[in-house]
């Protein structure tokens, strides 16, 4: 899904709700509704903030806190769960105006990690604050707490526990990382297979002023070990905003994101090699980092929108001022 309105850029939303393996028809036709409703009405919101002159910052912070009060995505309520049966949750948001970017790793007790993110870049000196501290901080700066259980979900401890079984009946004596390999390559075969369904969440948006601004919020991978941080809250990794190129935000398996420096990487291709949103998208998506790593949703200082993965499905949508509906999709071939 590739979308490129060049000649006068209109204030646009993109949002995802996390990428994996998605086979049509594996879902009951009601929860398919529910994750096509929840994307259908953030980005009807944000489609409104837009058009009454919202700053893209404002904006992408909204929908990501809509899709953390979402219990369908895995982040805020509804986050997976670490090896030990708890909660560790990452965001970070990033201004395209001056690359001001702020962001959390492992907080247990913000209700809202965007929140926090944002608070770090508005309020601080510093760009991450992490586990604990972090929590504080964030407490300290009048972000709103919460007990440890807030986050969990039945579903979730069920998800915890299968793929806990699995990783004792075929991965024994293998590290973390290695964990987080087994999951995505022995698991791959199922039709929705929640292990391999990252359900993180992200939004990119350029406003009528011309800024770009990206955001990203993830509960991480079900069953990491405790004080694993993924690509999200990593600048240039999972979460990149430039007004001179690019806002980006990624969904997939953490290392490799991190690794490839996958955000940054496309606002280098558009800053450097003078690609195209799409053609940089691609380069990255395509041909950088693994099959099944996960995607990423972007948008141009243009305008142009780009919602690319390379695993089964992702969870993604978006919307510019002026369109009728905002456009909703699940699967690769929609
Ligand atoms: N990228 C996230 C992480 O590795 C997971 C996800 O996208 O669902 O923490």
């Amino acid at each position: 899904m590739s979308a490129d309105t060049a000649a006068c850029p209109v204030p646009v939303l993109v949002i995802h709700g996390g990428a994996g393996t998605l086979t049509r028809g594996a879902m009951s036709t009601e929860q398919e509704a529910r994750y096509r409703a929840a994307l259908r009405n953030i980005l009807q919101a944000g489609q409104l903030q837009l058009a009454a002159g919202a700053s893209a910052v404002d904006v992408v912070v909204e929908a990501v806190r809509q899709l953390e009060e979402c219990e369908l995505f895995n982040a805020g309520k509804g986050a997976v769960y670490t090896a030990a049966g708890t909660h560790e949750l990452d965001a970070c948001v990033m201004d395209g105006r001056g690359c001001r970017a702020g962001a959390v790793a492992g907080v247990s007790r913000t209700r809202n990690p965007i929140l926090a993110a944002r608070a770090v870049m508005q309020q601080s000196a510093h760009l991450l604050f992490v586990g604990a501290a972090a929590d504080d901080w964030a407490a300290r700066h009048g972000i709103e707490q919460v007990d440890r259980a807030w986050f969990g979900t039945p579903h979730r401890l069920e998800q915890l526990h299968r793929a806990q079984q699995l990783q004792a009946g075929v991965l024994r004596d293998h590290d973390g990382q290695e964990l987080v390999h087994g999951l995505q390559s022995s698991q791959a075969s199922g039709p929705i297979d929640e292990q391999t369904k990252f359900g993180t969440v992200g939004a990119v948006a350029l406003d009528a002023e011309g800024h770009l601004a990206a955001a990203t919020s993830t509960g991480g991978m079900t069953n990491k070990q405790v004080g694993r941080v993924g690509d999200t809250p990593l600048v240039g990794a999972g979460t990149y905003a430039n007004d001179a190129t690019v806002a980006v935000s990624c969904t997939g398996t953490g290392e490799l994101f991190m690794r490839a420096c996958a955000a940054h990487d496309v606002s280098a291709l558009v800053a450097y090699a003078g690609l195209s949103l799409a053609e940089a998208c691609e380069r990255v998506v395509m041909q950088k980092l693994p099959p099944d790593a996960g995607g990423l949703i972007a948008v141009s200082a243009r305008g142009e929108v780009c919602l690319l993965f390379n695993s089964e499905g992702m969870y993604r949508g978006y919307v510019r001022c002026g369109d009728v509906e905002p456009l909703v999709a699940v699967y690769r071939s929609e």
